[in-house]
């Protein structure tokens, strides 16, 4: 029988997550949504924690370092049978966090999605050098989005050193992160095999952030446009090998989405799950009884559609829930990633604008967070790939055909 109960360290480390999310994070939600690029100084409060907390060994507070922690929970094998670790613990404090505001704990400090990368495919000589930076993630260029395979980054290497030229843009943490993780191709004639990533110091000479986004939702995070000009780092700030395997393609970089999307689910699924209580809240206030006991069409419409909402709600949590675990489980996950992310990505845009429809004019005012949610939700449909570009790598998955048959 599967037990769908949360394992008890999971369940502490959750909470805890919840109450950063309660007291620091809600209190300054509004105010960082109308001051995009101001620096959220309560995120000092959050890295003293962070660090206390990692240098005590216990589990971090937030969310984006998956995968590495690898620590065996023993009550989590006697009631699932599996070894939770890393992943799942970084999705609950991801959706717990973002329950809180998506947009600060995508500024939370050492937990950038670099730091995935980073905790997924580094050595132990680097997780030395690297395991405590805090890392954004650079992949997305002028000319590309979606097709990752199209980097023009260059990393030439010169003596002990790699030369990184070209733009990064849309960086999330870009300008307040310590390190940038940068895709970059090593021979732009070899194709997708020679894309790699390097951990590059945001003081890195020849590095520099050239322009700050300003955007529909998630104001609290800063989105930078960031340029490399004979930026020198050392040799083995490679994450990999640099070695230019033809046959084994770009799989190396592309496996950190395998750890990271089933994260930016749990960040969509969090943002649903504060919209559903806030308007379950609304709906109450309003004499709508919602009840679990009479069928769906013998309710007020607007309970009906509440129900439906959770039930989409509780599908998302669960998809991603399987995917950290297989993560965890060393199971090869990249189709249940990509599930989990697009359902999720759907399901948080249209649980918070449904749950603006549903509140009225409350709900599209500034008196709840409501049309807040609404606004954020929809990045985490986009960036980590795209609601289509998910859509895709199922059915690739699905159909068992390769990226040259369906495109
Ligand atoms: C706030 C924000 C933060 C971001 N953070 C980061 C970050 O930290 N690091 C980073 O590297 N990038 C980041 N990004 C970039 C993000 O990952 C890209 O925007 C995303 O991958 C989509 O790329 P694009 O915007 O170029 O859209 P395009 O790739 O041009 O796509 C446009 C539309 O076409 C669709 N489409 C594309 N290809 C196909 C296809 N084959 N079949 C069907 N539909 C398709 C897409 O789904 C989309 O709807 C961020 C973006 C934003 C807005």
């Amino acid at each position: 029988m599967i037990n769908l109960e949360l394992p008890k360290k999971l369940r502490a480390s959750a909470n805890q997550a919840h109450q950063v999310a309660q007291e620091i994070f809600r209190p300054a939600s509004r105010k960082y949504d109308l001051a995009e690029h101001e620096y959220p100084v309560e995120l000092d409060t959050m890295a003293a924690m962070v660090e206390g907390l990692s240098d005590s060994g216990t589990e971090q507070i937030s969310g984006a370092t998956g995968g590495r922690t690898g620590d065996e929970d023993k009550h989590a094998t006697e009631l699932l049978g599996n070894t939770n670790g890393g992943n799942m613990s970084a999705l609950m404090n991801a959706l717990e966090t973002s329950w809180g505001d998506v947009g600060l704990m995508l500024s939370i400090p050492y937990q950038g999605l670099g730091n995935a990368a980073i905790a997924a495919v580094a050595t132990d000589e680097q997780l030395k050098r690297f395991g405590k930076v805090w890392a954004a993630m650079a992949i997305t260029e002028p000319s590309f989005g979606s097709d990752s395979a199209a980097v023009t980054a260059t990393a030439t290497l010169d003596g002990d050193e790699w030369v990184l030229n070209g733009t990064k843009i849309f960086v999330t943490a870009g300008s307040r992160a310590t390190h940038i993780v940068v895709w970059a191709s090593v021979d732009r004639s070899a194709g997708r095999a020679a894309i790699k990533s390097f951990v590059v110091p945001r003081d890195a000479k020849g590095l520099t952030v050239s322009r700050l986004e300003h955007k529909l939702g998630i104001k609290a995070s800063d989105t930078a446009e960031i340029r490399f000009e004979d930026c020198r780092i050392p040799k083995d700030n490679i994450l990999g090998s640099p070695e230019v395997n033809v046959e084994k393609g770009f799989g190396g970089v592309m496996q950190t989405f395998d750890n990271t999307r089933p994260l930016v689910a749990g960040m969509a699924v969090g943002v649903g799950r504060a919209a559903l209580e806030e308007l379950r809240t609304v709906l109450t206030d309003a004499g709508i009884e919602i009840s679990y006991d009479k069928p769906a069409n013998n309710q007020h419409a607007a309970a009906a559609e509440f129900l439906r909402l959770e039930a989409d709600w509780e599908a998302a949590y669960l998809l991603s829930l399987r995917a950290a675990w297989m993560a965890d489980n060393k199971k090869p996950n990249s189709l249940e990633a990509s599930m989990s992310k697009a359902k999720a990505g759907r399901m948080g845009t249209d649980v918070t604008l449904k749950a603006v429809e549903l509140a009225g004019a409350t709900g599209y005012s500034q008196r709840t967070l409501l049309e807040k949610w609404g606004r954020d939700s929809k990045i985490l449909d986009i960036f980590e790939g795209t609601q289509q570009i998910q859509q895709l790598i199922v059915a690739r998955r699905v159909l068992g055909l390769g990226s040259d048959k369906l495109k």
